[in-house]
């Protein structure tokens, strides 16, 4: 089959080099399957989908943008994780007292995380005091890392505001905020975790 000896070698090389690179794609799917994968393995509510959001470090420091699979969990998941009132707020859409909360009249510079899935939500830097009893902000941290959908219960039209990278609600947003945006984001203090500056 093969003229000489080095004809075969040359052969025998190419197949070594083509199972290489079959090999490497087939261990980088590997990875790549393994880190996607353990954030859907508990029997997915909703099918996850690929989101885009900002990593910023606890000093606030904006890190990278990343593309991410959304978190997803059962309710029994989301139940055991979070306390009574944060299950309630983040994943039935429930609204805490006002004045009852814990960030409402916090005056700390940091960052807000949420409170299921440590997204970076707001900065200390664009809380205002609104008087309305609910942690308030004029800005997310990132565009990127809350959405807005439209909420129609209670018999009036508001603008929802919900956690990107795992669908939490965490509040809404009114345009009677102050300058330099003139939005108010009124949040659910159970929806956030708090991060001091250091
Ligand atoms: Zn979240």
């Amino acid at each position: 089959m093969f003229d000489t000896d080095v004809e075969r070698d040359k052969v025998q090389k190419a197949g070594r080099r083509g199972f290489l690179v079959v090999g490497a794609a087939a261990a980088a799917g590997v990875v790549l399957w393994s880190w996607r994968r353990p954030k859907v393995l508990a029997v997915a509510a909703a099918a996850p989908h690929e989101v885009t959001i900002v990593q910023f470090s606890d000093a606030g420091k904006e890190l990278q943008k990343v593309h991410a699979m959304q978190v997803v969990k059962t309710e029994d998941e989301w139940r055991k994780q979070l306390s009574p009132a944060a299950f309630e707020i983040t994943r039935h859409a429930d609204t805490e007292m006002a004045f009852s909360g814990q960030y409402w009249n916090l005056h700390d510079k940091g960052l807000y995380r949420c409170i299921c899935c440590e997204n970076a939500l707001f900065s200390s830097e664009t809380k205002f005091d609104s008087g309305t009893g609910w942690p308030s902000f004029w800005a997310p941290i990132a565009k990127e890392n809350v959405r807005e959908s439209r909420d129609a219960s209670l018999g009036m039209v508001r603008t929802a505001i919900s956690c990107t990278l795992c669908d939490a609600h965490l509040g809404h947003v009114f345009d009677d905020g102050p300058p330099p945006t003139h939005l108010r984001y009124c949040m659910n203090s159970a929806a956030l975790r708090f991060v001091k500056q250091a």
